[in-house]
């Protein structure tokens, strides 16, 4: 890839606290860009289009896929959501470093396709603190927590295949690790 920029992948089950992990490195590192998704599911709670994820339809989605729109794209918990190439490679080669906060499935995409990716697991400290923080964050149903607290599990298999793992117990230390893989990663 002929860029100057670290393409970062951030991946971790739901409830881990990447969304948290990502908020504050955004806040400390003004050179660090995040990618927007695009997704088919609808907005939740204060989200806004073009600010957490660029809301389409099914139909605008799968265009954008005949299109090649998409650096990756995977479908989680039944919804599609996408990384737009564009932006992401443009930013790149404006030698800026842009994270994605993407699943395990778009992650493996960027694994093969971009092999000199950044990639970082975010492991919660235990099952039953995942479950706690997936209740408590308060922005699912109960049926939409079981599902992805299910999908918790076979996710974690995947923290191998990634170039690094961190445990977010302590928020603050978590952050600094992060921080700290990105700033020394070649
Ligand atoms: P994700 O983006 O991985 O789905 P969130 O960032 O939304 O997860 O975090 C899930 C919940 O856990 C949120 O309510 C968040 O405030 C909380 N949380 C995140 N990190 C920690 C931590 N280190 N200690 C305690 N609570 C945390
Ligand atoms: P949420 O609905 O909680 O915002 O996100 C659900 C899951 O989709 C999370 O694991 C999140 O990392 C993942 N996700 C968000 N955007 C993308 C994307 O562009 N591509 C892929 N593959 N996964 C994404």
């Amino acid at each position: 890839m002929d860029t100057k920029g670290k393409l970062i992948v951030i991946s971790g089950p739901s409830g881990c606290g990447k969304g948290t992990i990502v908020d504050k490195l955004l806040q400390q590192d003004g050179s660090l860009q995040l990618s927007i998704s695009a997704t088919t599911r609808m907005p939740r709670g204060t989200e806004e289009n073009g600010v957490n994820y660029f809301f389409k339809s099914e139909e605008e989605f799968e265009q954008m896929i005949r299109d090649q729109a998409f650096l990756e794209y995977a479908d989680v918990f039944g919804k599609y959501y996408g990384t737009p190439k564009e932006y992401v490679l443009g930013k790149l080669k404006q030698g800026k470093n842009v994270i994605l906060e993407i699943d395990v499935q778009g992650a493996m995409q960027v694994i093969k396709n971009y092999p000199e990716a950044v990639t970082i697991f975010i492991l919660p400290p235990s099952e039953e603190v995942l479950l706690g923080r997936l209740k408590g964050r308060g922005t699912e149903t109960e049926e939409q927590i079981m599902k992805r607290f299910g999908k918790a599990k076979a996710e974690m298999e995947y923290a191998q295949q990634y170039g690094y793992r961190v445990v977010n117990d302590d928020l603050d230390t978590a952050v600094a690790e992060v921080k700290n893989i990105i700033d020394h990663a070649s």
